[in-house]
């Protein structure tokens, strides 16, 4: 397997820390409002991404932070006049529920930024014990210039970084470039108490601090949108590294923006779409084959004509799921066995997965898969229930339970009643009296709008049998 690195600029074959454990470290939201179908994308990438790995065989301990201490956390507190920990629940809550609607697999952790001053405070507090950071009154920023390889993730250079920054000179900084780790309190703002007096945690040393708590002090992925590689990716390597001596992450996996009309998708801009009204009228399959369908790394232009056609997309599948289904039900063990090379499926959407979790390539596979089985179920008419068993695995392997566009649960909910099959059957017995009466012209009318709908009548010697299209 390999993963293109961000860090090393190419693609790497992925060998963990510990095999079969992987550590997995994602970015999550700062929980101020709804999230957008931007963020959805990079939080339904990585939820891709971890599925895969745990289906190859890793342990994945993966972790997604919620930062709820933060300047726009604030912002809201002041402008609602609510107090900030009331924002920041009331988010985390409905965060919960739209990545449940979204079908993304809970974290294994989700910490709090709040949850883990402590922590933070300690890491801060050996910074400034080898002197890359430096304490100004009550604000605690790091000295950029201690980090040999500061930029080395972003592929800036300090001279091009320091140009830009001096645009906005903070006086009390020793370096434009540095970095708030502890910010001094203000009046009306959250604080805790710390050894530089009260105040709150800048943003970078949150993810520092959360994930080698939980993860240890190297780190097998850290993955985030590609807006977080400069300053808050490079900033966490020099917190963790500056700290610890030693490598903070072993794979940067970056997730290209949704972008709208050519723009990033985002709050601050304004022209942004929530996952939640979003998911008022397309499916959480419809929206993650949406997402499957490109690359995770590059750009993709958000439109409601792609969501529509990834909605018919999503229809094929879950057609060829139901007549699964139906025919799991009638349990025929006698039939034939049609010749079909699962294998091959398997070990084509393994390669391409593999390559750089080449999701584009591993959809085609399995359109390419529904064509041809849903062929051999129309060339066929006897055909043994052991071949719709092997269908549903690979469906089940594969678009459900990897890139969760697919699901037979939900399947089940819709068919339960059987109602469909009784209606046909009632019609079909009405049409035999009809033929009976020599009343083909009714009776083919039966057959023609039964075509319509997609259900294909099959007059044999033995009676008629129907199969949903
Ligand atoms: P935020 O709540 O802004 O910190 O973002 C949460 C996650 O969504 C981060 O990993 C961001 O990098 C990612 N993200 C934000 N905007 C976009 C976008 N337009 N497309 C893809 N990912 C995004
Ligand atoms: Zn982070």
């Amino acid at each position: 397997m390999q993963f293109y690195n961000t860090f090393s600029k190419s693609k790497e074959v992925f060998e963990p820390v510990n095999p079969p454990n992987v550590t997995f470290y994602v970015c999550g939201p700062t929980i101020y409002d709804y999230f957008h179908i931007g963020n959805a994308r990079s939080f339904i990438m990585a939820d891709i991404l971890r599925r895969y790995l745990e289906f190859k065989g890793y342990h994945v301990k993966y972790v997604m932070n919620l930062t709820d201490v933060d300047d726009r956390i604030i912002k809201k507190s002041i402008d609602e006049k609510k107090p900030s920990g009331e924002i920041s629940n009331f988010y985390a809550e409905a965060f919960f529920e739209d990545i449940k609607s979204l079908k993304v697999k809970p974290a294994t952790v989700y910490p709090k930024a709040t949850q883990h001053i402590d922590d933070m405070i300690k890491l801060i507090q050996e910074l400034e014990d080898k002197e890359i950071a430096y304490n100004v009154d009550g604000n605690v920023f790091y000295n950029v210039s201690k980090f040999n390889d500061y930029g080395k993730l972003s592929g800036k250079n300090l001279e091009e970084l320091s140009a830009g920054a001096r645009v906005e000179i903070n006086e009390i900084k020793k370096n434009p470039l540095d970095f708030a780790l502890w910010k001094k309190a203000k009046e009306g703002e959250p604080s805790w108490n710390s050894p530089w007096g009260k105040g709150r945690p800048g943003w970078h040393i949150e993810c520092s601090a959360m994930s080698s708590k939980h993860l240890g002090d190297t780190i097998d992925i850290h993955a985030g949108g590609n807006d977080l590689i400069f300053p808050h990716h490079e900033n966490e390597i020099a917190q963790s590294e500056g700290a610890h001596n030693h490598k903070f992450v072993k794979y940067w996996i970056h997730f290209g923006f949704l972008n709208i009309n050519e723009e990033k998708m985002s709050k601050s801009l304004g022209n942004f779409l929530t996952a939640r009204e979003i998911l008022k009228k397309y499916t959480a399959e419809s929206i993650r084959l949406f997402f499957a369908q490109t690359y995770y790394g590059g750009p993709l232009n958000f439109s409601f004509d792609l969501l529509k056609a990834a909605e018919k997309g999503s229809e094929k599948i879950f057609n060829l799921a139901a007549i699964i289904e139906t025919e799991i039900k009638k349990d025929n063990n006698v039939g034939i066995s049609p010749e079909f090379d699962i294998k091959y499926y398997y070990d084509e959407f393994e390669k391409v997965m593999d390559d750089d979790l080449n999701t584009p390539q591993a959809v085609a596979i399995i359109f390419d898969f529904i064509r041809n089985a849903n062929k051999v179920i129309a060339d066929y008419d006897n055909i043994n229930v052991s071949f719709f068993h092997d269908l549903k695995k690979f469906l089940k392997d594969t678009a459900q339970s990897i890139l969760g566009i697919l699901d037979f649960e939900k399947l089940g909910l819709k068919e339960s009643s059987g109602l469909d099959d009784k209606l046909i059957e009632i019609l079909l017995s009405l049409r035999i009296k009809l033929k009976k009466e020599k009343n083909f012209f009714l009776a083919d009318q039966i057959r023609d709008d039964l075509n319509k709908l997609g259900i294909v009548l099959k007059d044999t010697k033995e009676g008629t049998t129907y199969k949903i299209r």
